[in-house]
């Protein structure tokens, strides 16, 4: 039982177990490759599609630093392969109805396996695509910039709002550190940032056992902490692009896709940090701003979090209180790293960012922080404080 605690990234692929928490647990994804140099293992993790229609997405600059790579490498092991590649020049590629249907309409008629080569976008555009055609795809990552590499959910732009569909989860995962290292710096920014905020989050899922009687999984809860905790130790080489840093990374991503994915809620990814997050990015969606990488926000959320727990002290029972973070914690890790901490440095205004504190509980219908702060009638005394505390009096 929960031998799954033992086990490397690469060994989760279709891991199936009882679990101490009662429950059974399993992972539907078939082949995980997370290493250095693992990208010329994508021949095998494709192996089964050997001789079948693979359909190939990439943007410019994913084509640059993997895409052509694994073509080469899925051709000259004589797999058939068609690909399709996104030209926007020095522009991102938004995920939006146009491209979206251009990506359905390259893709050939008799498909047995999509492989998606990006971070975000990408993969958010494959696991769609897989989930409306029943095609199996492959995402092979290019950045350690978020947590969704495992994950079903894929937020498009539709309708000029952005959607969270439900998708589908890869069917395998292909992370090379040769390639994540060479990542844009401020997408691994972002990675780390999305990482930090799993700290708050489990502080969140812990406060709502306590406070409601939330199910938790406490096996899941161990391997959060076990790749928080190396990925935080490594958090200050990311600077150097050092690739044992990066590796802690992209696996602390992978398995908290990985935990989400088994227990089938996302509290061992996100919480109250994700909340305050979204307010901000649907914000300035509505404003026609951009929106900042997803990670960047959540780095910058997770010391605030931490600081509304600190604020509540006493008030906060006592086994969650010993589990958050403190701010200043937090906020040294980001900086030591050289990721943004201030929401100021991303362009939210004093206005912005009080009101995101008093209304960010009502972004999803979630136990979190800010709905304990709200109940005990302390959530504007907080929200005054720390809104002082950044932008002044
Ligand atoms: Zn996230
Ligand atoms: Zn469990």
């Amino acid at each position: 039982m929960n031998e799954i605690l033992n086990m490397s990234m690469n060994e989760m692929a279709e891991a199936d177990f009882d679990c101490s928490c009662g429950r059974h647990h399993s992972l539907p994804i078939k082949k995980i490759a997370i290493g250095k140099g693992v990208l010329k293992e994508l021949p095998g993790v494709a192996a089964e599609f050997k001789g079948k229609q693979v359909y190939m997405i990439s943007d410019n600059n994913t084509w640059k630093a993997a895409g052509e790579k694994a073509h080469a490498f899925l051709v000259n092991d004589g797999f058939k392969v068609k690909s399709h590649m996104f030209e926007t020049g020095n522009e991102i590629l938004i995920p939006d109805e146009a491209v979206m249907g251009r990506v359905l309409m390259e893709m050939p008629l008799d498909t047995a396996l999509i492989v998606s080569v990006g971070s975000g976008t990408l993969n958010d555009m494959g696991k769609f695509l897989s989930s409306r055609t029943g095609v199996p795809y492959i995402i092979v990552c290019t950045a350690p910039s978020m947590d969704g590499y495992v994950a079903n959910g894929a937020p498009l732009i539709c309708g000029g709002r952005k959607i969270s569909f439900v998708a589908t989860l890869a069917y395998g995962v292909v992370g090379d550190t040769d390639v994540m290292k060479d990542a844009p710096m401020h997408m691994i920014h972002a990675g780390l940032g999305d990482v930090l905020g799993k700290l708050t989050a489990l502080t969140d899922w812990s406060l709502a056992v306590e406070m409601i009687d939330e199910y938790r999984c406490d096996t899941c809860v161990k391997l959060v902490e076990k790749a928080l905790k190396r990925c935080i130790d490594n958090a200050a080489a990311l600077k150097e692009r050092n690739e044992e840093a990066i590796l802690y990374l992209i696996e602390a991503l992978t398995l908290t896709g990985v935990t989400m994915a088994i227990v089938g809620v996302s509290r061992p990814a996100s919480g109250s940090e994700h909340l305050l997050s979204h307010y901000w990015e649907m914000d300035f969606i509505t404003r026609n701003k951009y929106p900042e990488l997803h990670g960047v926000k959540v780095g910058i959320a997770t010391p605030i979090v931490a600081e509304i727990y600190e604020i509540l002290g006493a008030d906060i029972p006592e086994a969650t209180r010993k589990l958050c973070p403190k701010r200043a914690f937090v906020e040294e890790l980001l900086n030591s790293a050289g990721a943004m901490i201030s929401p100021k440095e991303v362009g939210i205004e004093r206005e912005l960012f009080y009101r995101s504190l008093l209304n960010a509980n009502a972004v999803r219908n979630r136990y979190s922080v800010f709905q304990y702060a709200k109940d005990i009638g302390r959530l504007e005394e907080v929200t005054q404080k720390i809104t002082e505390r950044i932008y002044g009096k």
